[in-house]
């Protein structure tokens, strides 16, 4: 099988980095207050092993949705809960599904469960086709809600046919979702075969702890329990991500401000003649063009390059039709993206 391959995490300064779509401003305050309280008595809280069940954590993110605890599984980041997702619904003769182009873990994940993989091409129009979904044969679908990398959403009345008509599984990758003007949570009491998947990792700004949640219904949460590690978020990471939930308003506050970053830049893409998607989550799929080049693979290599040789990072995505004539940059803060929208002029010019 082969791995999945990450987005460059380059060593040293000096990089304005727009290609893991992490979030560019530094998490809630209480976050690290939580951190700091547990290293209290020069950290002896170490010793003890944390909440088998991430109980606490598991209450704060039942608290952020308006659900009881029992809906949700807490995991190390949000690709710890799909990989148990895929080890307890998936396996030989039990294939995954997922939405082309989406997110390239699950065909890992699946690949080490042995379980086949079936995937349904976004739509030309950028959206999903429900009855080939329905009729995919996984035994669990996974649809990347806002989609990455595409930067679409597609909205709750969509998803709530797939829910009705796929009779297995039906898993919304909700990571982006914190960006969107809507999400599927309210699926997750409607339905006994809905499954949202969310992440600290982006809204939250906490990629660097690991952590993610499923809610779920009762049901799936007790096989979930069944297969995860029995100490699978650590101490620290617990404390933290349960006050980073309880802080609504630093959340409010950064989404706001990284929305209205996405936007201008989308916008000054648009200006440019660049190709660009719907932006839902914290990040813009974007086409270059200049009056020397059309939109093409080349064209996007070559800019990817000019802006690479500038320390500039963003990533490209070479193997679907829907993306390799495209970008897709990370929202940054507001000058970083100066920054790179500057880059572009100048590669515009050359
Ligand atoms: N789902 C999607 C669609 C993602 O892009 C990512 C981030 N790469 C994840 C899940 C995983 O996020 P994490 O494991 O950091 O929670």
């Amino acid at each position: 099988m082969s791995p999945y391959v990450p987005g460059e995490q380059p060593q040293g300064g000096g990089w304005v980095k727009l290609n893991t779509n992490e979030n560019p401003y530094p998490p809630s305050l209480r976050a690290l207050e939580a951190v700091r309280v547990a290293l209290v008595n020069d950290g002896a809280a170490l010793r003890l092993y944390p909440s088998p069940d991430s109980a606490p954590l598991r209450e704060a993110a039942g608290r952020f949705h308006g659900f009881d605890a029992a809906h949700v599984v807490a995991g190390n980041g949000s690709d710890d809960i799909l990989n148990l997702l895929i080890r307890a619904y998936a396996g030989p003769g039990r294939p995954i599904g997922m939405l082309n182009p989406s997110y390239s873990l699950y065909p890992v994940l699946a690949a080490a469960q042995h379980a086949e993989v079936v995937k349904v091409e976004v739509t030309d129009a950028l959206g999903v086709d429900v009855d080939a979904v329905a009729k995919c044969g996984a035994a669990v679908f996974f649809l990347t809600n806002p989609n990455a990398p595409l930067g679409v959403a597609f909205g709750t009345e969509v998803v709530r046919s797939l829910a009705k008509a796929f009779p297995g599984l039906l898993v919304v990758d909700e990571a982006y979702a914190a960006f969107a003007d809507a999400d599927c949570v309210a699926l997750v009491s409607e339905f006994p075969n809905v499954v949202v998947t969310r992440t600290l990792s982006k809204a939250h700004a906490l990629a660097g702890l690991r952590v993610g949640y499923a809610l779920c219904p009762p049901l799936v949460a007790e096989v979930l329990h069944r297969v995860r590690d029995s100490y699978n978020v650590d101490r620290l990471a617990q404390v933290a991500a349960a006050a980073a939930l309880d802080d609504r308003e630093w959340l409010d506050v950064t989404v706001a401000q990284v929305r209205a970053t996405r936007d201008r830049l989308a916008a000054a893409l648009r200006k440019l003649g660049w190709q660009v998607n719907p932006a839902a989550g914290n990040f813009v799929l974007a086409a270059p063009v200049s009056t020397k080049r059309a939109a093409s693979v080349e064209t996007a290599a070559h800019c990817f390059e000019f802006l690479r040789a500038r320390k500039i990072l963003v990533r490209r995505f070479p193997n679907h039709r829907l993306t390799e004539k495209s970008l897709r940059i990370s929202v940054g803060t507001e000058q970083e993206t100066d920054v790179f929208l500057q880059a572009v002029a100048a590669w515009m010019e050359g």
